[in-house]
């Protein structure tokens, strides 16, 4: 029985969001987020059910200040929701790279620290800030038990001829370049609530959890462990994303940067922030906008939605080639919770494979809230899960407590 109340963190470079889960209902008691740290002027929205949000542009000069915002707010008479820092049992972070060390959510000490410090090489944008954001919270909330939960660590148990890549093998063994995965934590929440709505044990279940947002991963869990997945040494592989191109022919990198006559530093931004649905459609890295230009007939729109659309479907018949079959197809995040046509795309001519939705369900199915689309008949129960990726990590941190 829960009667716990966990703090949920995840910092980026110039932000830290937060969420307060009371665990005995589940509830959020409040979230925010602390934006522009490190600016002259930072910025804090601070909201709790059934209130007005709370904003702010406070000097926000590093993680500590913020992080001070934040309790003080917590624990204010006006904007807070509890008496004081201590009624926080522990504080859950969410981390993108465990490495190849962390297999599974872990308590934070120094030893934790120091080897994710030592794996910033292989995850430069993410890793910096988890850490300041873990030592913020050891630094102003030193008696709190503080727990890394790690986007890697669902797959831990993937199979090395799944992770190393086909190159010379001293580059993994020497430089841990391999296929780590990401978005580890919302595919184990969608999987999991998928066994809980088809009323089986995960462990008799082969899923595909397709997580589309502004960063898209597609995952294969077979029988509640994740097999294989499509991001891999890094969030850049895998299908077209906002703005990242996903996966392509290595050779176009070199070659690339050899015609336009481009540094590695202005490649990596090309491949990161530059590719994908913007670089495709030139309009918009939001699939909303795309898909307003698809439907005004907008010939490179059209092209990146079906781009999308077709990469996706070969993730799912692959992985269903890899587990030899499919009960539960899922789709969650930003694109996948919302975005009916592109599901009716992915969808479309998988009848040979089990897959067929009810088109009126996909279309009129609410926004925000689970449903099951699955045409009459089909032997896979396609599935619409909304991700909840910091209720996962507030789970985990409770079991620490
Ligand atoms: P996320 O990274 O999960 O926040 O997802 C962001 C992506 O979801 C963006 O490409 C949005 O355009 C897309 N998205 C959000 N809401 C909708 C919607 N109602 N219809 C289509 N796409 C949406």
């Amino acid at each position: 029985m829960f009667f716990l109340k966990i703090l949920v963190i995840n910092a980026g470079s110039s932000s830290l969001k937060y969420q307060l889960f009371d665990m005995d209902t589940g509830a959020v008691l409040a979230k925010g987020n602390c934006e522009r740290i490190g600016d002259t002027t930072g910025v804090i929205t601070h909201k709790r059910p059934d209130a007005e949000p709370y904003t702010a542009t406070p000097a926000l000069p590093t993680h500590d200040e913020a992080l001070a915002l934040v309790l003080d707010l917590l624990v204010s008479p006006e904007y807070g929701v509890i008496g004081s820092i201590e009624e926080i049992d522990a504080v859950g972070h969410r981390v993108a790279h465990g490495g190849e060390k962390y297999k599974q959510s872990t308590p934070i000490d120094d030893e934790v620290i120091a080897y994710l410090e030592s794996i910033v090489p292989i995850n430069p944008l993410h890793g910096p800030p988890a850490i300041l954001g873990m030592k913020a919270c050891r630094r102003l909330m030193s008696d709190t038990p503080q727990v890394g939960v790690f986007d890697t660590s669902f797959y831990a148990n993937m199979e090395d001829f799944r992770t190393i890549y086909p190159l010379p093998y001293e580059l993994y063994t020497e430089n841990k370049i391999r296929r780590y995965g990401f978005h580890g934590t919302s595919h184990r929440y969608v999987s999991a609530k998928a066994a809980e709505m088809l009323g089986k044990p995960i462990e008799e279940l082969k899923i595909v959890t397709c997580h589309l947002g502004n960063g898209s991963s597609i995952t294969a869990v077979d029988k509640g462990i994740a097999i294989d997945t499509s991001m891999g040494f890094t969030p850049q592989e895998g299908v077209p994303m906002g703005t990242r191109s996903g996966t392509i022919d290595p050779t176009v990198i070199p070659y690339i940067m050899k015609v336009k006559n481009l540094t590695v530093d202005e490649v990596e931004n090309l491949l990161n922030r530059q590719s994908g649905l913007l670089g495709v459609s030139g309009l918009s890295n939001d699939a909303r906008n795309i898909s307003e230009a698809a439907e005004a007939g907008n010939p490179r729109a059209i092209l990146a939605i079906r781009m999308l659309a077709n990469s996706i479907k070969k993730y799912i018949g692959s992985y269903i080639a890899e587990m030899n079959g499919i009960d539960a197809l899922v789709f969650t995040a930003g694109i996948g919770e919302n975005d009916r046509n592109m599901r009716q795309m992915v969808c479309a001519d998988m009848d040979y494979l089990g897959i067929a939705i009810d088109e009126e369900v996909n279309l009129t199915c609410p926004r925000g809230s689970a449903a099951n689309l699955s045409a009459a008949g089909a032997s896979v129960q396609t599935l619409v899960i909304p991700t909840d990726e910091e209720y996962m990590i507030a789970l985990d941190t409770a079991k620490f407590c």
